[in-house]
């Protein structure tokens, strides 16, 4: 009989993982998606359930978990700053327990696995942009700590097991990313941003708006965590994913409110600790080695992003 390629997705029905099953669906897959619902919610999969080569596993990936499949994606982890430092001791487990028990799948099935890093392995970073081989600048014991050392020693994991037990990694710094499928009440500045301007509240601006981020489009980085699972396996990362226009948080208040006619105002409130001053990714990497470039102009994601929510909220 012919085999389907059967993926495991970790934080499967997160913003980025729903996305992900659905990807691979489309491409003929079986997806088995896991998540603990902490952070992720059913109702981004539930189009999915519906298909007979997808399956829904409730499961805190802290726990082992025997399946068997041809390819790991390890999404699980809250991702939003005010989700995983609501519990920064689970955030810390979900990296470390999370990628120990995924690493310990993959050697077992000897099958490659793909681990969403992140853009705040870089903390409040010195260099602009932050090309792959910066070290970065993180406050070891801050408030945003339980991710950013969660996630650079999840990093270190990684490359043990593939320098001691030569399982093929696929380490991606996920960058700054949004489109449909974020949850309204995310706590991240997009989606705030764009529930605040449709239902004409004020913006809340954290410190004075002069903070930069760059925002890819999900369907851009989804394509890019598809070419890296496909590199053979000389090719570990890390490496950066994300789209290198950088913004201010102030323009992207402006640009949001004028996209959705918004007569939302501006209010200010305080930075809250740690808070990265820029971000901006140097993509040299994925250009050259996965052939892949950002395609979505961020106004062209933000208008479909906006969409998205007014559909959502009933506006
Ligand atoms: N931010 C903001 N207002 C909000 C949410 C976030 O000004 O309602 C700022 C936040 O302080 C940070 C930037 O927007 O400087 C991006 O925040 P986010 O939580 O989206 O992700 P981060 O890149 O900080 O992990």
């Amino acid at each position: 009989m012919h085999h389907r390629k059967r993926i495991l997705v970790t934080g499967g029905s997160g913003f980025l993982g729903s996305h992900l099953c659905k990807r691979l669906l489309d491409e003929g897959m079986d997806v088995i998606c896991v998540d603990n619902f902490y952070s992720g919610s059913r109702d981004t999969v539930l189009d999915l359930l519906k298909n007979p080569h997808f399956e829904l596993i409730r499961h805190d990936i802290t726990l082992p978990l025997y399946v068997e499949v041809d390819e790991i994606y390890n999404l699980a982890c809250p991702a939003s700053p005010i989700h995983y430092q609501e519990n920064p001791i689970h955030t810390i487990k979900a990296c470390l327990l999370g990628s120990l028990n995924m690493l310990g799948l993959a050697k077992r099935l000897r099958c490659k696995i793909f681990q969403a890093s992140t853009s705040e392995v870089y903390g409040d970073p010195e260099q602009s942009p932050q090309k792959e081989s910066y070290w970065g600048n993180v406050n070891p014991n801050g408030i945003r700590s339980c991710y950013d050392e969660g996630k650079r020693c999840a990093e270190s994991l990684f490359f043990s097991f593939h320098r001691e037990n030569n399982i093929a990694i696929k380490v991606g710094r996920i960058f700054n990313t949004y489109g449909p499928n974020m949850h309204p009440k995310d706590g991240r500045v997009v989606s705030n941003f764009i529930v605040q301007a449709l239902t004409n509240k004020p913006i809340t601006i954290y410190g004075d708006g002069s903070q930069t981020r760059s925002f890819c489009y999900v369907d851009d980085l989804i394509e890019c965590m598809i070419r890296f699972m496909q590199t053979d396996a000389s090719v570990t990362g890390p490496i950066n994913m994300g789209n290198p226009g950088e913004f201010t948080i102030l323009s992207l208040a402006q640009t949001i409110i004028r996209l959705s006619n918004s007569s939302s105002t501006i209010t200010y409130l305080p930075l809250p600790g740690d808070d990265p001053k820029q971000r901006k990714p140097d993509i040299t990497l994925a250009k050259t080695l996965l052939s892949w470039t950002p395609t979505v102009p961020l106004e062209e994601g933000l208008t479909k992003t906006i969409r998205y929510f007014a559909k959502l909220l009933n506006i």
